[in-house]
């Protein structure tokens, strides 16, 4: 039987036009903007795209996600974007967001697909319990969008899916950001610069192309952002103006009618010396979160909308962030008549109490254990800085923590033993309860590589000498590691731990 291939409407009349400064045409696209890839072609045969001209059931959904970009650090450094958010455009400001993982992959997977990040596995298969979002909106009918602006990053590399392309959504920009990238004579990715202009733009850009382009449909944008701000932390300041004017220009062109928009990030700075600092270490566990919701949609779903509002003040999680994206698939659920219902089965069809959608009432007393958020990330802790000069449990933490890496570190020959280059700090829990016991956190630097590192112990004090400590979670890196365990093999690569600490020396 002949196959009968459907090309979308919105695919025709698509071109981009790179240039560089010199107004020289650096790369003609016309055709991979809107890239349909195999698998997105099957889906679409045969299928129509849901309108969602009069629709009140259904939202677009734009998911912009910026890498490493604390809420604090929001404040500080994109505060026109903010005004506006809060201003103009009525948005939902979270202020207690807390990471459930280390770095990027650990937070992301659980907004995408409900599911923690288990070690090793980053690239995973088809896993019923694990479904991308973008999959679950693909199949009730709407055009799912992925746009990046590195093709060895998140979505192109990490949630790769399948062998062609390299995820089920409709359309991507990875031919689009591969010419940007192999184009003229030296693209300078060191900045987050593409060419002439900061990367971001390359996605804020997008995000407006693709409103315009499918504004009669109903279609999932996910974006990620990472080339500018992942690394410094006041490179936070140059998505300002990009931002800004994204949102206004959604905002005049009425692009946000139908549309609820999530500006997110996955974590604070983690890798400079700011996170190293209290503050910083409060920060790295404390991500932005705002939610723009249509005028309309706030008077239809008053409930869940109190529900988010006074949501925004107290502990969420990205897993919640997940159950809300669900609930988007079926609003009835979320109607007003519908909210006890709704609220009876906390995680929607999944037994789980640990992620609670963000429209729902999510109780106020609700604990880092509740959550799902590990201890060693719970920003409800506070903690009393030590002298570490003169604090014996220090010394011994930090020997306890230099075994157990070493002891880890055995097992793979060519990552080289860690000695001790000196104690940096240490502080302990405050307010701890009998049950909790007493918990030290040390920081301290290693040789060779310069690594520093710091670990999270519960302490007994009436067990034996040697034997008083229990790690929490992992050793943590806390400075760049770039190349220096290039040696792994691939296989250990996605494993945070080892990936931070093994330095190749053998
Ligand atoms: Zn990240």
């Amino acid at each position: 039987m002949e196959r009968v291939t459907v090309i979308p409407e919105e695919y025709q009349d698509i071109q981009v036009l790179c240039t560089s400064n010199k107004g020289k045409t650096l790369y003609r696209d016309y055709f991979h903007f809107f890239r349909l890839n195999a698998t997105a072609e099957k889906i679409l045969s045969g299928r129509e795209a849901l309108s969602r001209r009069g629709r009140t059931d259904f939202l677009s959904v734009i998911f912009f996600g910026v890498d490493s970009v604390s809420f604090p650090n929001f404040q500080r450094h994109l505060p026109r974007s903010r005004d506006f958010l809060l201003n103009n455009l009525s948005a939902v400001e979270f202020l207690g967001l807390n990471k459930v993982g280390r770095g990027t992959l650990e937070n992301i997977l659980p907004v995408l697909s409900g599911c923690s990040f288990i070690n090793g596995r980053t690239v995973f298969p088809d896993d019923a319990e694990c479904q991308l979002i973008w999959e679950e909106f693909e199949k009730k009918g709407y055009r799912t969008v992925i746009s990046e602006e590195q093709f060895w990053f998140l979505a192109y590399q990490n949630l790769r899916r399948n062998e062609s392309g390299t995820h089920n959504a409709t359309y991507d920009n990875l031919a689009h950001i591969k010419g940007l990238q192999s184009t003229g004579p030296n693209p300078i990715r060191r900045f987050g610069c593409f060419e002439h202009q900061f990367a971001i733009r390359v996605l804020t850009d997008r995000v407006l192309q693709v409103a315009r382009k499918l504004s009669g449909k109903l279609y999932y944008h996910h974006l990620w952002s990472a080339l500018t701000s992942h690394r410094i932390l006041e490179f936070a300041k140059y998505l300002d103006n990009p931002i800004h004017e994204l949102l206004s220009n959604l905002s005049v062109g009425g692009l946000l009618k139908n549309t609820l928009l999530i500006l997110y990030s996955d974590h604070g700075t983690i890798s400079s010396d700011y996170s190293r600092t209290p503050a910083g270490l409060i920060e790295a566990r404390l991500p932005f979160l705002y939610v723009v919701a249509p005028d309309w949609f706030r008077a239809k779903y008053k409930t869940a909308m109190s529900n988010l509002q006074r949501n925004a003040g107290g502990l969420t999680t990205p897993y919640d962030i997940h159950v809300t994206l669900t609930d988007l698939l079926n609003l009835s659920s979320i109607a007003d008549d519908n909210m006890a219902a709704h609220d009876q089965k906390p995680s929607g069809s999944n037994s789980r109490v640990r992620e609670r959608s963000l429209f729902s009432n999510i109780p106020l007393d609700r604990s880092c254990a509740d959550a799902g958020v590990p201890e060693e990330y719970c920003i409800c802790y506070s903690w009393e800085e030590l002298e570490y000069q003169k604090d014996l449990r220090i010394v011994k933490a930090v020997g306890y923590a230099l075994s157990v890496m070493n002891f880890k570190l055995r097992k793979h020959r060519k990552c080289s033993k860690l000695d001790l280059l000196k104690i940096l700090g240490g502080r302990v829990r405050r307010n701890v309860t009998r049950e909790e016991g007493m918990m030290i956190e040390v920081t301290f630097q290693t040789v060779p590589g310069y690594g520093i590192l710091s670990g999270t112990f519960t302490v007994n004090p009436k067990a034996r000498s040697g034997e008083e400590f229990d790690l929490v979670g992992e050793i943590e890196r806390q400075n760049l590691y770039r190349d220096q365990s290039a040696c792994l093999e691939e296989n250990l690569k996605g494993i945070g731990w080892i990936r931070s600490v093994c330095y190749c020396g053998k």
